[in-house]
């Protein structure tokens, strides 16, 4: 008989036809869950993110059972110590899984003599990105991404792009329109396992997220009728009459497994191929799968164990309050952005950017602080997706590395690209006196901070020359100093 074996599948790794349940055979292999504590507890962890990584693997584990296989599903302190004594019960099995997504469970396995199979749930092999990374001056996603279009051969005629460019953002990065119809958002039913699963933990059953690949697939297929020929323009809108927007709102299941990339890509192109899906709306969508999802995977590994620590800024605040607390502010952009994590565990990208990290990069706050709020809060987060975004992008506690300059912006950005400022105290033209908006406030108070180590960067200086205009600086100063201490007393 050939040997038996134990495949152990992570909360990450939840299809059937990728990762090392593709080869799996019924009569040879068991397959193994844990659900460890660490996952669920001892952290500020959002309920709604508890709920839907426990239901879906536990919807997966079913399947599997309903499939024919022998499934272990168990609960344990930890995931090593799960699969030891899992183990313990089979001992002549070896252990087998797909290559982990973050540095610390592939460590965790290779300890426990697992044996890996190549990782693909992306559409690039990690060495495939590291012979591009190490060959790089700047690590510009725009060149991946071209790199990335022509090596699989999306969206191109030949040897050029569809379109005649290769991005189209200038007709994208319109304003959220106004009285607009946003398509409904379709809730997801429960059935007795998310009941169980919201029973265990002790919170509300909600309907906001799919926990089967069923539901999964229905989300992707409601995002192609109703919003793919509308993504692009108000891909970077922030609206009040609308959470979700245009946005596709998968993430959550790219990043668990039960949607792969390859199958996005794959209905986004079919709706393309039809005629009714604009190319600014379809390249700007098939970028972020195929080039920013990529990119960020690729980097993570690229980057290295080390690079979550990172801190050039020596940003050293604490967490401000309205973070954990919707009611600690009266600005009304965060208090909403806020208010929408707290309700469902996600808000789109430009939020996440301009806001949220926006605020914590502008008040100097500590990015391993910021960084571990939004693993506990999002939905979507996983090490590997988190520490590049948070940590490169968001607060440029890298100095550079992945992004040539930091995403500061005042509040006339968030002005121009929501509808937030109309009903909120503060002023976003306004950068000194007790109604100055503290986005403008502190973005040239940031700026001035660090004008210094800003000089040596091309990229920066039209921004640090603006601070040559400013006939108020010391009052800006003066009142930057108020603004910080009253955000960390919650009071603004
Ligand atoms: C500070 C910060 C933190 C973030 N944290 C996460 C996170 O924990 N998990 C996560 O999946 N995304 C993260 N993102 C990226 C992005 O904001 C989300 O992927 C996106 O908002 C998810 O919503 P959507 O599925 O509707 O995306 P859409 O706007 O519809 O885009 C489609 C898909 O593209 C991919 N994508 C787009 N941009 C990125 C990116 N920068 N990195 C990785 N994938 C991308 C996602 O898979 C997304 O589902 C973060 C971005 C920032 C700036
Ligand atoms: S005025 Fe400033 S704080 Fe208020 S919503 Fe606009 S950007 Fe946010």
């Amino acid at each position: 008989m050939s040997q038996r074996r134990t495949l152990f599948i992570p909360f990450d790794h939840l299809h059937r036809k990728y990762g090392i349940l593709r080869e799996a055979d019924k009569s040879r292999d068991r397959i193994l869950f844990v659900e460890s504590a660490r996952m669920c507890s001892g952290r500020n962890w959002h309920p709604e993110r508890l709920f839907f990584l426990i239901s879906c693997a536990r919807h997966f584990s079913e399947e599997l059972r309903a499939e024919g296989f022998e499934v272990d599903y168990v609960q344990a302190k930890s995931t090593a110590e799960g699969i030891k004594e899992s183990l313990k019960k089979f001992p002549d099995h070896t252990l087998h899984a797909t290559m982990q997504s973050s540095f610390r469970l592939q460590r965790a396995l290779a300890d426990l003599g697992c044996q890996f199979v190549e990782n693909d749930f992306f559409l690039t092999p990690r060495a495939l990105f590291e012979e591009w990374a190490s060959n790089q001056k700047s690590y510009l996603m725009e060149n991946f991404y071209r790199e990335q279009r022509r090596r699989l051969d999306i969206l191109m005629d030949g040897a050029k792009p569809t379109g005649g460019a290769w991005n189209f953002d200038k007709e994208n990065r319109l304003p959220p329109p106004k009285n607009y119809q946003w398509p409904e958002y379709k809730g997801f039913e429960r059935d007795a396992i998310d009941r169980e699963v919201a029973e265990e933990l002790g919170i509300e059953l909600k309907s906001t997220w799919a926990t089967t690949r069923a539901g999964a697939l229905r989300q992707l297929k409601s995002f192609i009728a109703d919003h793919f020929a509308n993504f692009g323009p108000y891909e970077d809108a922030m609206a009040l009459d609308s959470w979700s927007l245009h946005h596709s709102v998968i993430s959550p299941y790219i990043n668990n497994g039960l949607l792969h990339p390859s199958e996005v890509v794959a209905a986004a192109l079919k709706a393309f191929a039809s005629g009714k899906i604009p190319i600014e709306s379809a390249e700007g969508f098939i970028r972020q799968i195929i080039g920013w999802r990529e990119y960020i995977n690729g980097m993570y590994w690229h980057l290295g164990a080390e690079y979550r620590e990172e801190n050039q800024l020596k940003a050293q605040r604490k967490l401000l309050p309205l973070f954990e607390d919707s009611s600690k502010t009266e600005m009304n952009c965060v208090r909403s952005i806020v208010r929408d994590v707290e309700e469902r565990a996600w808000v789109h990208h430009i939020p996440r950017l301009m806001v949220l990290s926006n605020l914590a990069l502008i008040t100097g706050t500590n990015p391993q602080a910021f960084l571990e709020w939004m693993r506990e809060r999002f939905i979507d987060a996983s090490e590997w997706v988190m520490v590049p975004n948070v940590i490169g992008m968001g607060v440029h506690a890298d100095g550079g590395r992945m992004m040539t300059k930091p995403y500061a912006a005042g509040g006339a950005y968030i002005s121009r690209m929501s509808q937030y400022c109309g009903g909120c105290r503060y002023n976003p033209k306004l950068r000194v006196g007790e109604d100055a908006c503290p986005f403008t406030t502190l973005y040239w108070d940031f700026l001035d901070r660090n004008k210094e180590l800003f000089a040596k960067n091309h990229r920066m200086f039209q921004q640090i020359n603006g601070l040559k205009r400013l006939s108020d600086l010391p009052q800006l100063r003066e009142r930057a100093k108020e603004v910080l201490s009253a955000l960390e007393l919650g009071e603004i």
